[in-house]
């Protein structure tokens, strides 16, 4: 997984959270102050900016890139959040200057969602964006350990994200915002987790 390939990544996702912005700011209307569409869509905007304004020289360094612009660029919860899964992601591959392998990649990503667990003190059935990201990560593990290519890899840690997004429309919000409406958070899908499959099947767009 080359450089160019992290850098088409995140342009993607830009994309992807550009088109669904309004989707995305609905979900957080429902259970939260309606911004997370704007939020991210602001964010990702900035760290393309970045990228194309001084070119990483390798997949460690475009993932820096983009995690210090969503900590300083993004307003909210989810800036700092995925900043730091990113900027994990970053230091894990620190040193690496050629393409990075799946299994470099699955362990990163592995590293980055450890680190929004630990900063944001969620856990899998919390409904934030680690109830997406967390099933992507197991999958890409798998995937590894049964000898999956990259394109297979990226498909089905695309295919958990959704399924696990969809999975957060039943469940009580215990983190975020929307704790605080307690049973009232029940039946909408959350935001966060809808843009992490976002993000997540930006990735197997560009592979593909
Ligand atoms: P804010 O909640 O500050 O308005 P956003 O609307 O941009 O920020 O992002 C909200 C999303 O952030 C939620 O849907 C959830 O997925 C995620 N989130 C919020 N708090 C946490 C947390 N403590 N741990 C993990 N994710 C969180
Ligand atoms: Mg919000």
């Amino acid at each position: 997984m080359e450089t160019d390939l992290f850098v088409a990544w995140l342009e993607e996702a830009a994309r992807l959270v550009r088109a669904d912005r309004d989707r995305l700011t609905e979900l957080d209307a429902a259970i939260g102050d309606a911004d997370h569409g704007t939020n991210l869509d602001r964010g990702l905007t900035e760290v393309c900016k970045a990228l194309a304004g001084a070119p990483p020289d390798s997949p460690a360094r475009v993932l820096a890139t983009a995690g210090a612009t969503l900590i300083r660029r993004v307003g909210g919860a989810s800036g700092p959040l995925y900043g730091s899964v990113f900027r994990q992601m970053g230091k894990a591959l620190e040193g690496q200057s050629g393409p990075v392998t799946l299994a470099g990649f699955a362990g990163a990503f592995e590293e980055g969602v450890v680190a929004v667990e630990r900063l944001g003190k969620a856990a899998l059935g919390d409904k934030t964006m680690v109830d997406a990201l967390a099933p992507a990560s197991r999958a890409l593990a798998l995937a590894v350990r049964d000898g999956a290519g990259v394109r297979q890899a990226v498909e089905q840690a695309a295919r958990a994200a959704e399924e696990g997004a969809e999975a957060t429309i039943p469940m009580q919000a215990r983190k975020g915002r929307a704790s605080y409406l307690g049973e009232r958070s029940i039946g909408h899908e959350d935001p966060g987790a809808a843009s992490a499959a976002l993000i997540m099947a930006a990735l197997a767009a560009v592979v593909a």
